[in-house]
This record gives structure tokens, C-alpha cells and sequence, in this order.
């Protein structure tokens, strides 16, 4: 049986009037936001997602009830490490992730560097071993109306 185990991980979030918009653990400059129960990082809740796939470990909303006042405005940082030390206690590792973000606004090549460094420390992994792509919605469906950002994760997990 090969050791390498492959998840993928897909949330969606509405935006709406914000002053920041915090994606991948990085809070950007925007005049849109995701509306969630925690703090709405689409991305970082795809990736937790993903690994929590690729480990067999059922989903993040039965980790972190969406419903629980704990979770209100979380910092979703406190997600990804959680499942990080969840795959860790498994003897499992996560090898590389790899992220698509379909939004309008805002555009994230100029953060792209800086969420990948997050990324990285989160899941203690080389930069490189981090990928994240922006795409629009090409003005269709929820994306391209800038009504809503959609994160799309994979990540690829090793037994230790
Ligand atoms: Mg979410």
C-alpha cells in the first residue's frame, strides 16, 4: 500500500462590505470580505479540508461546529493547527498543498508570496512545497458577480 494519500478540500463563502479580506491567514486590503461564522478564510478552511481527506478524518465542520459560540470569529489559524496536530498524532504528514481561489476582488498576486509563507509555517512545510492560484469567474455565477470566493485545495499527505 503506498504511503501517500490525496484530499481535497472546496469552501465557499458570500462576500460583503469589509475593510480586509483575510485569505490564507493574511489579511488583505478590500472593500469586500467573506461573511462566516469564524473569521471566513476560504482558503485555509479548503486546506484543512483536504488534509483532513487525505487522513480519513471526516470534515472541519465536525471538528468546529459552525454553530458553536467558541468558533464566532475564530482566527482560522487555530483550524490549520489543530489539524496539523491531528494528522501528526495519526503519523501522518502533509507533503504539499496545492490552492485555486476564484473571486472578483481582491486580487491576491501581490499577497501570494506572503500567504504562501503562512502556509508554510501552519503546516511547517518549504514554501515551495505551498502553491496558490487566483482565478476569476469571468463574470458568471456567483463568483464573477463578486457576490461570493470560492477556495479549492488539495493537499497530498504522507505515514511518517
Ligand atoms: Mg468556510
Amino acid at each position: 500500500m503506498s504511503k501517500h494519500r490525496i484530499g481535497l478540500g472546496i469552501d465557499l463563502h458570500r462576500l460583503g462590505p469589509a475593510k480586509t479580506c483575510r485569505l490564507g491567514g493574511v489579511d488583505i486590503p478590500s472593500d469586500v470580505g467573506p461573511i462566516g461564522h469564524s473569521d471566513g478564510d476560504a482558503v485555509l478552511h479548503a486546506i484543512c479540508d483536504a488534509c483532513l481527506g487525505a487522513a480519513g478524518m471526516d470534515d472541519l465542520g465536525s471538528l468546529f461546529p459552525d454553530d458553536a459560540a467558541v468558533n464566532a470569529g475564530r482566527n482560522s489559524d487555530d483550524f490549520c493547527k489543530e489539524v496539523h496536530a491531528r494528522l501528526q498524532a495519526a503519523g501522518l504528514r502533509v507533503q504539499s498543498l496545492d490552492v485555486v481561489v476564484e473571486a472578483e476582488r481582491p486580487k491576491l498576486k501581490a499577497h501570494r508570496q506572503e500567504i504562501r509563507e503562512h502556509i508554510a509555517d501552519l503546516f511547517d512545510l518549504p514554501v515551495d512545497h505551498v502553491n496558490l492560484k487566483g482565478k476569476t469567474g469571468e463574470g458568471l455565477g456567483e463568483i464573477g458577480r463578486g457576490e461570493a470566493i470560492r477556495a479549492t485545495a488539495v493537499a497530498l499527505v504522507a505515514s511518517t
